[in-house]
């Protein structure tokens, strides 16, 4: 018989550990495999925007943003407390409404059941770990407290800096291609930032006092993708810094703000998709089954699949059952040490 190297010999999670699961093990979605040339791995790229996803919703919320709900550079010269308290309330006002609306659809009416959902158990209600007792109250209050007002931050200093010409400024009609090329690289830029910070962020000291905030969450809804310590949040969003250093314009810089925001609220969702309902299968993928593996099982999976550093350095989660006997191997050699 000829051994199928294609298909390597695996044991999945039986059905007490996902109520949904994408196809086990996880298929390969990095852009940096060589392997595949050139042209599938472009296909990769275009499928993972094109024709809708999340992210290209954000790219026109960002045009949106910056075109009807921002001060001009003129006003943002100098701080002032109209404009900045008018930038505050519209990031409050898209974090309830995205956070808030897929709350209601998906948990409070129930829209999908538990179709597409990949854990089923219910969030805690009576749990002393979540300010108010309460894993839902205790998400909203991180997020909102501290996560709209961070975000704000650096909305408005980004701002102030492209008005006063500390952030280089790249204009659309001088230079198109670059400005269509940052939106599909400023992502991957942000899956590895994400992957470095994410690993200082599990180290004893800072998990303990910071990381582990965002960590009460084992099984995560929509409001858990953004409640995390102040520290995290300050660390989490300094990915627009880059935006100090290289050209580019306000909207590349809001646009990298929103995603960063907007998609760990979706990505945190709980469900592989947003669909009609129960019987439906069409529908927005928003969910990161990468992602809520680390949730479930903590020392794995720091980055995203984009760009595949869990795969370089060891740490990467497949969804097999034989992933889940290596990542708590490697948490207990941790806790030994
Ligand atoms: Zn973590
Ligand atoms: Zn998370």
């Amino acid at each position: 018989m000829i051994h199928d190297t294609t298909k390597p010999d695996v044991t999945l999670p039986g059905k007490s550990t996902w109520n949904y699961h994408p196809n086990l093990p996880l298929e390969d979605q990095s852009l940096f495999n060589l392997k595949r040339g050139p042209i599938l791995g472009l296909k990769v790229l275009w499928n993972s925007w094109l024709p809708i996803s999340d992210r290209l919703i954000v790219v026109g919320v960002s045009f949106l943003t910056w075109f009807y709900l921002s001060p001009s550079l003129e006003t943002a010269r100098s701080f002032a407390f109209g404009w900045i308290a008018g930038v505050y309330l519209r990031n409050l006002a898209l974090m309830v409404l995205v956070a808030g609306g897929m709350h209601l659809y998906l948990y409070t009416f129930k829209r999908q059941g538990n179709h597409l959902r990949y854990d089923a158990r219910p969030f805690h209600k009576k749990n002393a770990l979540y300010k108010f007792n309460s894993q839902f109250l205790d998400n909203v209050y991180w997020s909102i407290a501290s996560g709209a007002t961070i975000w704000t931050a650096y909305d408005v200093l980004g701002l102030w800096a492209y008005a006063n010409g500390y952030a280089p400024m790249l204009s659309f009609s001088e230079h198109p291609v670059w400005c269509v090329l940052w939106f599909v690289l400023l992502p991957i830029y942000g899956v590895f930032h994400f992957y470095w910070i994410h690993r200082l962020l599990h180290w004893g000291p800072i998990y303990d006092k910071v990381h582990s905030l965002h960590h009460r969450n084992v099984n995560v809804g929509p409001w858990s993708g953004m409640s995390m310590h102040p520290v995290e949040h300050v660390i989490y969003l300094s990915s627009v810094l880059i935006h100090l250093v290289i050209p580019s314009h306000p909207i590349h810089f809001i646009f990298q703000l929103q995603q960063k925001v907007l998609l760990a609220i979706t990505s945190h969702g709980g469900y592989e998709a947003i669909t009609g309902g129960e019987d439906s299968d069409a529908g927005l993928k928003v969910g990161d089954f990468f992602h809520q593996l680390h949730h479930r099982y903590f020392e794995c999976n720091y980055g995203e699949p984009e760009v595949p550093c869990d795969k370089w350095f060891g740490t990467f989660h497949d969804g097999t059952e034989e992933a889940t006997a290596r990542t708590r191997a490697r948490l207990k050699a941790m806790r030994i040490k």
